[in-house]
C-alpha cells in the first residue's frame, strides 16, 4: 500500500513538473515573439508589417513623419488645446533597459489634458537620432512621453533635442546608466520635469501611430517645434546604452494635415 502511495506521488510530482514546464515553454515563446522586431537586419523597421501580423504597421497613418513647416495649418482657436498639469515632484518609478530603448517609467498620479480629455503619464524613453524629422532635418535624439487615457487612447509629447550645453536633468537621467539590456533599476524619486521642455511650446499636432510594433493608430502626436539643449557627452551616454539608430523611417504622411499650435508669441 505504501508503495502504491509513493508511486502515486511520484507520478503526479511528475505531471505536475511537465506541466509547469510546458506553461514556461509556452511563456518564452510569447516572449520570443514580443522582443522580435529590432532595428537591424531582417527584423528591421521596413519589415515589421510582415512579421508582425496583427498590428498596425502597414497602416496609412504611421508615425513618424517629416514635417514640412510651410504645409502645416496654423491653429486659429485662442485656447491651447494642452494643459500639462504634472506636479513639481513627479514621482520616478524605474529605469528600464527594454532592449529597443532606455526608458524610465513614473507612479501613476500625473497627467496632461488635451482637447478636454486626460491623459496619464506612463514613460518617457529616447531615440537616437530622431524619428521625426522638421523641414527634412533628423535632430540628435528624440524624448517620447507616452501618455494612455482611462479609455486606452494614447497621447505622446515628442520633445527634440540638439546638441550643445550639459542639462542638469539629462545629468540626473544618466545618474542611472549604465543599464544592461533586460535589466531594471528602481529608482523612487521625485523629479520636476518642467525644466525638460524648450522655452517656446509652440507645437505641431497630427494623428499618428506609435512608432514601434503594434505600430497602434489613433495616437494624439505633439511634437515641439523648438528642440531642447543638452551636451553632446549626453547623447553619447544615452546611445551607448541603447541599439545603434533605435528610430523608424519617415512614414507617407497620405491626407493627414499636421497642425501648427501657436499660443505663446
Ligand atoms: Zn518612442
Amino acid at each position: 500500500m505504501l508503495k502504491f502511495i509513493t508511486l502515486c506521488a511520484i507520478f503526479t510530482l511528475i505531471s505536475f513538473t511537465s506541466c509547469k514546464s510546458s506553461n514556461k515553454e509556452k511563456e518564452f515563446h510569447k516572449k520570443e515573439h514580443q522582443t522580435h522586431w529590432t532595428y537591424a537586419g531582417e527584423t528591421a523597421p521596413e519589415h515589421w508589417a510582415e512579421i508582425e501580423k496583427n498590428s498596425d504597421c502597414g497602416g496609412k497613418k504611421q508615425s513618424p513623419i517629416n514635417i514640412i513647416d510651410v504645409d502645416t495649418k496654423p491653429q486659429v482657436e485662442k485656447e491651447n488645446p494642452l494643459n500639462i498639469l504634472y506636479s513639481p515632484s513627479t514621482k520616478l518609478k524605474q529605469a528600464i533597459n527594454n532592449g529597443h530603448s532606455i526608458q524610465f517609467d513614473f507612479e501613476t498620479g500625473d497627467s496632461i489634458q488635451y482637447k478636454g480629455n486626460t491623459y496619464f503619464l506612463l514613460q518617457l524613453h529616447f531615440h537616437e537620432p530622431s524619428e521625426h524629422t522638421i523641414n527634412g532635418v533628423r535632430f540628435p535624439l528624440e524624448i517620447h512621453l507616452v501618455h494612455k487615457s482611462k479609455s486606452n487612447k494614447y497621447t505622446v509629447m515628442s520633445i527634440l533635442a540638439k546638441e550643445g550645453t550639459k542639462s542638469q536633468l539629462f545629468e540626473f537621467f544618466e545618474s542611472f546608466l549604465p543599464i544592461k539590456e533586460k535589466e531594471t533599476k528602481e529608482i523612487h524619486k521625485p523629479l520636476d520635469l518642467s525644466t525638460l521642455f524648450p522655452e517656446n511650446t509652440n507645437f505641431y499636432s497630427y494623428g499618428g501611430s506609435l512608432t514601434t510594433p503594434p505600430c497602434t493608430e489613433s495616437v494624439n502626436w505633439m511634437v515641439f517645434k523648438e528642440p531642447i539643449i543638452i551636451s553632446v557627452d549626453e547623447v553619447l551616454k544615452l546611445k551607448s546604452n541603447m541599439p545603434k539608430d533605435n528610430y523608424r523611417n519617415e512614414q507617407p504622411l497620405n491626407d493627414r494635415v499636421v497642425t501648427l499650435n501657436k499660443y505663446n508669441e
